[in-house]
């Protein structure tokens, strides 16, 4: 079913699709593995992102605000998503850019200008003060007033466009798995899940164990840090963020060869490189079900 749930003319093809995955390890494992396509909702934009800004989107508009404001990485999934969403809204958009400018800027950075965002760009020493009311105040000085999204998208109405992915998917699941950058998409599959089956995270940030007070935070944040159904590996960061080792690559071409699925490397092999590892290990008892959320494609070319 296609619908038009998308502020503007966005529209998204929702409910993502799940799919069944069988190879030699979910057999040996007596694992029955889903991918729940959320990299399969719209073009370029990671489904978790359009999920994420739904609700902020609706709050941007219907309060009237005449911008809305982001900050990212050079190669932000986020920025790409506000962008695009914001265009399709007609809702001008600002980037706040972590780093130096590149000439010409790359992919990821053209496509936002490409959708209209206005970009800045800072040092990262400054980019570590974008909480603080100094900065924003500044930020106001220069651009006037905005609807501020945070970095990664990540606050309460983040949570509950991610709770919906859970509705979607229509089979008994005993795991949902995701991958963790800020939080927000796994605390959103938590709340969804209101206590039912477990839900694992997977790191892609090196020294990722400040994250679980995150996804507690979030949670606490829609009143249910009373939750206690879930978890976050962090041993499958390769390296950190946005860093790949041979392993990693190795598998990801054997899940193309084998599953025709090209995976996000940044985030989605990681997690699935987890998964497949705790299927190995036997974490998952025989005869469960587990759903990995693919959260994205990789980046567009
Ligand atoms: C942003 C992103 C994530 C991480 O989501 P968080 O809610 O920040 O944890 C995972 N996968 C993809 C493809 C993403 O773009």
């Amino acid at each position: 079913m296609t619908s038009s749930l998308g502020p503007g003319n966005w529209s998204v093809a929702f409910p993502t699709p799940l799919h069944h995955i069988v190879d030699d390890t979910t057999r040996t494992a007596d694992v029955q593995l889903y991918l729940k396509r959320d990299d399969l909702a719209l073009a370029d934009v990671p489904g978790n992102k359009y999920r994420k800004l739904k609700y902020n989107m609706s709050a941007a508009m219907s309060a009237d605000y005449p911008k809305l404001l982001t900050f990212g990485g050079a190669y932000s999934n986020l920025l790409r998503a506000v962008a695009a969403i914001g265009q399709a809204a007609d809702l001008p958009t600002i980037g706040i850019v972590r780093g130096e400018e590149h000439h010409p800027p790359n992919r990821s950075l053209q496509f936002c200008l490409d959708h209209g965002m206005e970009l800045a760009y800072i040092t990262r020493e400054k980019y570590r003060q974008k909480t603080s009311p100094e900065f924003l105040a500044g930020l106001a000085d220069t651009y006037g007033e905005f609807y501020l999204l945070p970095e990664g998208a990540s606050n309460t109405l983040a949570v509950r466009g991610c709770a919906e992915l859970v509705d979607e998917i229509d089979i008994h699941c005993d795991y949902i798995t995701c991958a963790v950058g800020t939080g927000a998409t796994m605390a959103g599959i938590v709340y969804g899940l209101d206590g039912k089956a477990r839900v694992v995270g997977f790191s892609s940030l090196k020294g990722g164990s400040f994250l679980a007070d995150d996804v507690r935070g979030l949670l606490a944040a829609v009143g249910k840090e009373h939750l206690s159904n879930w978890w976050i590996e962090t041993g499958f960061h390769f390296g950190g963020y946005a860093t790949r080792k041979p392993e990693l690559n190795e598998f990801m071409d054997w899940f193309e060869a084998t599953h025709h699925i090209t995976l996000d490397w940044v985030y989605e092999a990681k997690m699935l490189f987890g998964v497949y590892a705790l299927m190995a290990a036997g974490t998952f008892p025989s005869s469960s079900t587990v759903a990995a959320v693919i959260a994205g494609g990789p980046e567009p070319d």
